[in-house]
């Protein structure tokens, strides 16, 4: 419980026309540890009422919406989450040559800062404007406060183009990969290993499964500029009774990462296809749908344009995938390297701050 007032929160309240690299700084100044984030989501609050005009906003439990309703021809959305991982002795914030170092410093504060900036700064976009910022977006995926918008103020959500601030180095990342599990199982016939001809080996009845593995050749596929990889991988393996038993029993676990173009019913019949004719018996453990990038879509495409191209495939899930689901075109992109996420020692290139600033307001003003 709290119940401090907005601006009881600090002495300085957030400056958006401020500088965005500075801004990021005070918003990771905040801590804001998964289910934490009342403190940060007021904050942003007061600042989006007092230094934006035209802009309805919503308070929904720890996030903030905001959208302008100037009746243009197409709606961007631009969403961040508020909390972080916790916090290992990085806070407050420091400077570094080139650098910010601290907690959310890329995952994903300096994302939420270029869009709290732009929001304050750009009066006359040329796309209506929806602003997300939500919480638990680091924790298990219940908990996520974008499912819980998505399914209160599904409105909040329709647009023509969602863009999530998330670390993307600078690159337009679109889409993802599905993913699909299925356990391959081979039977025989048990016996003693000292008259192995009375048995039926299922352990060597996956040697041709994993032949077909290993002379797998993976399609590599382009879909709107993005090069997806596919992989078909063994990921575990299980079988034997006792050191003297010819097994009748033998299971392999086989992971299909799909590039976005094949349906999960299509990645499974591919699936099948790859192991057809051997003496085993395959089933699907667990499938999840990829997205496709949906960069023709010409709301997306002068997003493209804006950032001179600068574009690749998303291989992970990310929140990217709710927004496709809603037949949304949805694209990664911020400042930070991805890979400095949730380390000790996170930090984010002030240059690539004020690179996807200038990127993004081109794009919201042209
Ligand atoms: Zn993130």
């Amino acid at each position: 419980m709290h119940d401090h007032g907005p601006l009881a929160w600090s002495v300085v309240p957030l400056d958006l026309s401020a500088d965005p690299i500075a801004l990021t700084a005070a918003l990771v100044d905040i801590p804001s540890e998964s289910r934490h984030e009342t403190r940060i989501a007021d904050e942003v609050e007061a600042a989006l009422r007092e230094q934006t005009a035209g802009y309805e906003i919503v308070r929904d439990g720890d996030a903030v919406l905001a959208r302008t309703n100037f009746g243009l021809p197409s709606r961007v959305v631009l969403a961040g989450h508020l909390d972080t991982v916790p916090v290992a002795d990085n806070l407050p914030s420091r400077f570094d040559g080139d650098h910010l170092f601290g907690c959310g410093t890329s995952d994903m504060k300096s994302g939420d800062a270029v869009f709290l900036h732009l929001a304050a700064t750009v009066t006359e976009p040329t796309h209506d404007i929806t602003l997300v910022f939500y919480d638990c977006e680091e924790i298990e995926a219940s908990a996520n406060g974008l499912g819980r918008i998505q399914a209160q103020l599904p409105d909040w959500l329709q647009a023509d183009v969602a863009i999530l601030g998330e670390p993307s180095g600078g690159y337009i990342e679109a889409g993802c990969q599905g993913t699909l599990r299925v356990v391959i199982t081979a039977s025989g016939t048990r016996a003693h290993s000292a008259r192995s001809w009375l048995g039926d080996n299922a352990i060597h009845k996956l040697g041709a499964v994993l032949d077909r593995l290993s002379g797998y050749d993976a399609r590599i596929v382009d879909i709107d500029g993005c090069t997806y990889r596919e992989g078909l991988s063994a990921v575990k393996i299980e079988g034997g009774v006792a050191g003297n038993v010819i097994p009748d029993a033998a299971a392999l676990t086989v992971n299909f990462r799909f590039a976005p173009d094949r349906s999960p019913d299509d990645a499974l019949a591919h699936v099948r296809q790859v192991f057809d004719g051997l003496d085993v018996h395959l089933e699907q453990t667990d499938v999840a749908a990829g997205a496709l990038p949906g960069l023709r879509n010409p709301a997306a495409a002068a997003l493209v344009a804006a950032a001179d191209g600068m574009v690749r495939a998303k291989y992970g899930w990310t929140d990217v995938a709710r927004f496709a689901a809603l037949g949304i075109p949805a694209v990664n992109y911020g400042p930070g390297d991805p890979n400095m996420a949730h380390r000790r020692d996170e930090r984010v290139a002030v240059a690539q701050i004020t690179a996807v600033t200038d990127t993004l307001r081109r794009y919201l003003t042209t």
